[in-house]
């Protein structure tokens, strides 16, 4: 029997845990592990109340890498899962290596004093996870994760060359508070108010926060206002799509969500150094992180719909062509089925589908891969049979 281990008991890791749930034949023994035991205690008790599945918790520090390998140890794990947050991923990186067990996460590593995330680190992984025979995914989420796959499905099925993505991230839900982040505020906080950057014939083009908008209708929802930003994708599928010419990633965002950072950034609530105050050391997006509503919370509150996917256009046959591919999910149904809204939903099913085709073995290898690296066909099969159905639209070119 497999056996799977789970870090992190946030807003993506309780969909996690209940899809690895409805898929038991192949996840075998769980083990949930965080920083908070009270969190994993909270997802225990509803996966077996809805699932009726009994999973095993633990407490771990996942930035310690002997007490993460002390865990794997006695676990014993055919895979780790991170679905702590990125700045753990080298740790867990680095006691899979040592205890020779497959990693897989859903977000790129981040420095947690300077916010800009790379590969580079992560990369640097590959000869040792091939010396030592392992596999390791990165970014199985929905964007970095889906939206890598719909590319190399593209890429595969649609065009004999591939020449520009633009990856459209529409959240049309409403939570009904004046200010919420969808996922980790400090995390989404810090990629939203950074640089924006795409890649352009070879070169990165670097632009200010949402200087570049387009207005774009996304099918189901309508026409909103998105925002070009920097996101980690662009790094991988900028290497390893064929032909490319450009690609860019956007992103919607209503009128009251800028005003709001916008304010926050004014007044230095968005700083991620140390400020003192009356003796102690704040860092002010982690107090801001502690005020706002924690993700998790918004399930039962969120209306509404998402639509991620990818616009892409290059040739087939020596003719042009133009196609959207993307997925739709319901805020309110994904609650009905996880206890959880269509963010972390849409994360989380991709991380437990990655995990699911590596201890099938249907994906494997040795070294350090990302999503597009892999075959897309058998993924694509699990969206559509684990609660994510997508569609594909030929395009005017
Ligand atoms: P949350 O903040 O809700 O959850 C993070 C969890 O990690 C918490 O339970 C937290 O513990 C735990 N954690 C943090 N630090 C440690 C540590 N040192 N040791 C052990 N546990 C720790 O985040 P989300 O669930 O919203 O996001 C999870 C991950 O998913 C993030 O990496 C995020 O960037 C990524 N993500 C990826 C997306 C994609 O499409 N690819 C989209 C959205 C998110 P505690 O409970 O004590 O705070």
């Amino acid at each position: 029997m497999n056996k799977t281990l789970i870090i992190g008991a946030g807003g993506v890791s309780k969909v996690v845990l209940y899809k690895c749930a409805m898929n038991i034949d192949i996840f075998g023994e769980i083990t949930l592990a965080s920083r908070t035991l009270s969190k994993c205690e909270l997802i225990k008790n509803e996966v077996k109340e809805d699932i009726g599945v009994d999973i095993n918790i633990a407490k771990i520090d996942a930035d310690n890498v002997q007490e993460l390998v002390k865990l794997i140890q006695e676990v014993k794990p055919n895979i780790v899962v991170n679905v702590a947050l990125p700045y753990q991923d080298l740790t867990i990186m680095e006691a899979c290596l040592q205890t020779k067990v497959h990693y897989l996460d859903t977000a790129n590593y981040e420095h947690p004093n300077s916010a800009k995330f790379e590969y580079k680190e992560q990369w640097a992984f590959n000869d040792k996870f091939k010396n030592r025979g392992i596999f390791g995914l990165l970014g199985s989420g929905f964007d970095p994760g889906v939206t890598n796959i719909f590319c190399a499905y593209a890429q595969k099925h649609y065009f004999d060359e591939i020449h520009n993505i633009d990856i459209m991230d529409c959240n049309a839900g409403d939570h009904g508070y004046p200010f919420a982040t969808n996922f980790n505020p400090e995390i989404n906080l810090r990629e939203v108010s950074a640089n924006g950057r795409y890649w352009e014939n070879g070169e990165w083009i670097e632009t200010k926060p949402m200087e570049i908008k387009v207005i774009h209708d996304y099918p189901e929802i309508g026409k909103k206002d998105s925002y070009l930003l920097y996101h980690e994708e662009l790094e991988s599928l900028s290497k390893n799509i064929k032909g490319l010419k450009r690609i860019r990633f956007f992103m919607t965002f209503g009128q009251s969500y800028l005003t709001h950072m916008q304010c926050l950034e004014n007044v230095g609530m968005l700083r991620i150094d140390e400020v003192d105050y009356n003796g102690a050391k704040v860092i002010p997006i982690k107090l801001l992180k502690e005020l706002l509503p924690d993700p998790a919370s918004l399930g039962p509150k969120t209306k509404g719909k998402t639509n991620i996917g990818c616009v892409i256009d290059g040739i087939k046959d020596g003719k042009k062509r133009k196609i959207y591919i993307y997925n739709i999910c319901d805020h309110e149904e994904t609650f009905k089925e996880t206890r959880s809204q269509a963010v972390s939903y849409t994360t989380g099913v991709p991380a437990m589908i990655g995990a699911k085709l590596i201890l099938e073995g249907k994906w494997g290898g040795k070294g350090v891969f990302n999503m597009e690296q892999l075959n897309p066909d058998n993924f694509m099969d699990e969206l559509n049979k684990q609660g994510l159905p997508w569609k594909i639209i030929e395009m005017d070119v």
